[in-house]
């Protein structure tokens, strides 16, 4: 894949083709981000995350301050919460998603002071295990959509990864929230990227980002020109190529075996938001408590990126955008891999980086027939699945099957529903299947 060290790999070009060619939609990637007033009210999910749910420490008529723990767990996979803004605890509610999975919420009525809680102050890092304790206490999880805490990402032996890899990739379609970040905080990028290199002894780091952001990758290259460790890689725009084991494969050609972590073939990946709110947070000490989304769809009058606070109700994003018609559909996150939002109570969580309202035109609802056996669901996904056989097994219950047909190891990117001309539920099916499986092999190592 040509050089790797120093600005002659500032042209390098990845050329695998994995994934397909969608419509991108990006017509807010040029709007600079605008800041949200402060919203009428919070509502803070206790699990934004990967792990365990966080319990609330607050209750109702309590007072908190911005940055303040409000929501933690006493267990290792896990990622703290911390309150947006000052004001009072109105309620702790519980929430139903539309996917099925429950929640509890602390309610927060702001005073509009946001006076800053007394533990908010730059942590003292001068290693490598005092950042990773640092960005435990951070409240940073992968931003990408993934919600994996990065804290305990870090936590590995990188003794043996040879390269850093962080995504810029941004390939659902609407979104141009990391677009974003790149254009107006690369500072703050390279600056994290710098940190982790320093101190965790990786040699070096890949920038990926695909060929539909020629100004991010100008930009970056152009900025990280002084530093021979950080390369900017060019990607080709085909979805899902942000998917880990996806950007792992185009970017260094390397693949993780089933069960495996990119730890176990020399990388390690960020999100470029996330190692940007790395970098924020080791100045100023502040959590993470507000984020950048997308906000977009034919339904939103004024399209934009905004920067919300975390726990800022759907409603009052849409309000504050503007609805130019009737929304059929509200989505928190992308088209491809966005979940449906059925309460517009309902609040943008940290890891969410779009909110899309679409109208009856554009998501209007789709017979299902018989599947006609074209295989376009098998050769579209990325991870060389067949969705149609998971789905098959999957109503049978064959957990043998699913096993043998690798249904964990679906990332959900929606190709398959995508491209199946039957409009067969088959991103929903294998997800239910994945799921299942997983359930199943925890059992079988005593764990569930
Ligand atoms: S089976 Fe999973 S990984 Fe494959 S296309 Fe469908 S959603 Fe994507
Ligand atoms: S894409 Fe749809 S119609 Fe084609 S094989 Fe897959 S499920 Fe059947």
């Amino acid at each position: 894949m040509g050089r790797l060290m120093g600005t002659s790999h500032a042209r390098l070009r990845s050329h695998n083709r994995m994934g397909v060619v969608i419509p991108h939609n990006k017509a807010t990637a040029e709007l600079e981000t605008v800041v949200m007033p402060l919203p009428d009210k919070i509502v803070l999910p206790m699990q934004q995350h990967i792990g365990a749910q966080c319990a609330p420490l607050v209750k109702r008529r309590d007072h908190v301050d911005a940055g303040q723990l409000v929501g933690h767990a006493e267990a290792r996979t896990t990622a703290d919460i911390f309150s947006p803004v000052s004001g009072s605890v109105t309620e702790i509610r519980s929430l139903y998603y539309s996917n099925g999975r429950t929640d509890v919420a602390i309610v927060i009525e702001p005073d509009g002071e946001q006076t800053v809680a007394e533990t908010v102050a730059p942590p003292v890092v001068t290693d490598y295990a005092s950042l990773v304790e640092a960005v435990k206490g951070s409240g940073i999880v992968g931003l990408g959509g993934a919600g994996y805490p990065t804290g305990l990402k870090m936590d590995a032996d990188l003794s043996a990864v040879d390269c850093w890899l962080v995504n810029g990739a941004e390939c659902e379609p609407y979104l141009s929230s990391d677009y974003r970040e790149m254009m107006e905080h690369p500072d703050d990028i390279l600056a994290g990227i710098g940190t982790c290199l320093d101190l965790s002894g990786v040699p070096r780091a890949l920038i990926c980002i695909e060929d539909n952001k020629p100004k991010a990758i100008e930009l970056l290259r152009t900025m990280a020109a002084d530093d021979a460790r950080i390369g900017v890689l060019e990607l080709p725009a085909r979805y899902p190529q942000g998917a880990s084991r996806v950007i792992l494969k185009n970017a260094m050609g390397r693949a993780v075996k089933r069960g495996g972590h990119l730890t176990d073939v020399g990388a390690i990946l960020f999100n470029v938001t996330t190692m940007s709110e790395i970098s924020k947070y080791l100045k100023t000490g502040m959590p993470l408590i507000k984020r950048r989304i997308t906000v977009m769809g034919d339904a939103i009058e004024n399209p934009m990126n905004l920067e919300v606070l975390i726990g800022t109700p759907t409603g009052e994003i849409l309000e504050f955008c503007g609805l130019s018609r009737k929304p059929a559909k509200v989505i928190a996150g992308g088209p491809m891999m966005g979940i449906t939002q059925i309460d517009m109570d309902y609040p943008v969580v940290r890891q969410q980086s779009g909110l899309l309202a679409f109208s009856e035109d554009l998501c209007g609802r789709h017979e299902t027939t018989a599947c006609i056996h074209c295989d376009k669901c098998i050769g579209s996904c990325p991870m060389r699945l067949s969705p149609i056989s998971i789905q098959k097994a999957y109503r049978k219950a064959d957990v043998a099957e699913l096993d043998r047909l690798m249904a964990d190891l679906c990332v959900g990117c929606g190709i398959c529903s995508y491209v199946c001309p039957a409009k067969q539920p088959l991103t929903q099916s294998v997800g239910l299947a994945s799921r299942l499986l997983k359930a199943e092999q925890r059992k079988a190592r005593g764990r569930g």
